[in-house]
């Protein structure tokens, strides 16, 4: 089975606690604070492997966690960070977060790419010490690795795209062309899922062909077969539409023709505009006259045509060679940018915004679940970002409790292990 879209869940690790330990050794009186930070949690990270072609392995396991970091020990001793957890998917995989659709990444490249990240690990008492607060008895829990649910979905990666009613030899095509193996038979739909075929042009140069599925009338509506291979067309360079020009199945070429191509511009109006080169197939079986008159009508368009059978290669080499030579002129391989992270929305938080203030050794610590999302989101080195942090304080009345507990200018202030000094 074909699997090209699927929905999971990831969590990065949570990061390692920090540490509660003061340095003892014989005859030492009390030493100082030696508790050690926590390890950071694992990452999940995707990665393209080229054994793959079907999102498949997904339908029976739909749930992937990375291990959370170890925890801080005493002699300043660090908790090991926790490895990645690196999940294969085929080439051409996007990766969207399943709500708001967002693309989080094309895996199209050969680079791991970080999908969530795991939590940070906590400091250990360590850290606490000040010259005022020599005995810092606290040290921080690890950062919450980052949780997802994705929407992963295949768009393979092929520059050229057969298209064309079932049965009118596009699996043929690409099985005397390319090393690819097709099932090809005398019945509608054998090819249930697309197929990849590289073609072998010269030394050196080759490029890569897509056998799609049949496509029927009204496959971009979703009746029937089609609609849902259609995407894997949308990222090529180019369009071999095949036709039977010898009409064996009783249908007219230049109505097969129109029908598909109308086909193509219901689905996507890039795709009925992208460039194609028109293939009259079975011409070993079609009469003079079938051809000319079609021919007629695609050059008539101002269409590049083909004769040829692909049964008997008959012309085969010479649309190979025009393609390829085409492909030269097009741009690359579409590849979908990410889109940018939404800026936190403060209408948007989450609607429990309850937090809890502990004061501790002069320290005013501040902990709530929600704000670690948003101290995940911005970055202390930028203005606008603080400002948004700021507003969060405000506005969830956590300003108000600490002025309530009677915070000073300059108090130092920790919100989930971000560590400050309180400025009015
Ligand atoms: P697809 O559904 O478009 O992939 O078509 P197939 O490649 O499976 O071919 C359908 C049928 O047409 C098969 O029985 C093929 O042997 C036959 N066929 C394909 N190309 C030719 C050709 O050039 N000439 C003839 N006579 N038959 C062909
Ligand atoms: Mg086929």
């Amino acid at each position: 089975m074909f699997v090209d879209e699927v929905y999971i869940s990831v969590a990065a690790g949570d990061g390692g606690d920090g540490c509660v330990s003061f340095h003892r050794e014989k005859y030492v009186a009390s030493g100082g604070p030696d508790g050690g930070d926590g390890g950071k949690g694992g990452d999940i990270v995707f990665l393209v492997d080229d054994n793959m072609n079907t999102l498949i392995d997904f339908r029976y396991k739909r749930k992937y966690s990375a291990e959370r970091g170890q925890n801080g020990s005493s002699r300043n001793s660090f908790g090991k960070g926790a490895p990645d957890m690196v999940i294969k998917v085929p080439r051409g995989t996007i990766v969207r977060e399943r709500e708001s659709g967002r693309i989080i990444a094309d895996m199209s490249g050969s680079e791991p790419v970080v999908i969530a990240k795991g939590g940070k690990g906590g400091r250990g008492n360590a850290h606490f010490a000040t010259p005022t607060r020599q005995i810092p008895r606290f040290a921080k829990p690890g950062f919450k690795g980052q949780k997802l649910e994705l929407k992963l979905e295949l768009k393979l990666l092929a520059d050229v795209g057969l298209v064309g009613f079932p049965n009118v030899g596009k699996s043929t095509l690409v099985s005397v062309v390319s090393a690819a193996k097709p099932k090809i038979a005398n019945y509608h739909f054998t090819t249930l899922t697309p197929v990849l075929g590289v073609v072998k042009v010269a030394e050196g140069v080759s490029f890569v062909m897509a056998d799609i599925p049949g496509l029927i009338e009204g496959a971009s509506d979703g009746v029937g077969l089609g609609h849902e291979f259609l995407r894997h067309v949308e990222r090529c360079r180019l369009i071999i539409h095949i036709v039977d020009v010898s009409g064996s199945e009783g249908r007219d070429p230049i109505e097969d023709f129109e029908i598909i191509n109308n086909e193509l511009r219901r689905f996507s109006e890039d795709l009925a505009n992208a460039t194609q080169i028109v293939a009259a197939n079975k011409c070993d079986m079609a009469e003079r006259e079938q051809i000319d008159r079609f021919k007629e009508y695609i050059v008539g368009k101002g269409l590049d045509f083909f004769e040829i059978s692909a049964a008997t290669t008959m012309g085969t080499k010479e649309l190979i060679g025009f393609t390829a030579n085409e492909l030269e002129k097009l741009p690359p391989l579409k590849v979908f940018e990410p889109d940018p992270v939404p800026l936190w929305n403060p209408d948007e938080l989450a609607n429990d915004r309850s937090f809890d203030i502990t004061f501790e050794d002069g320290v005013y610590f501040v902990d709530a679940e929600w704000l670690e999302d948003i101290l995940r989101m911005v970055d202390m080195e930028d203005y606008e970002s603080l400002q948004h942090f700021q507003l969060a304080l405000k506005t969830s009345g956590i300003i108000d409790k600490l002025e309530e507990m009677g915070i000073n200018d300059g108090d130092p202030v920790c919100v989930c292990g971000f560590e400050f000094d309180y400025v009015r």
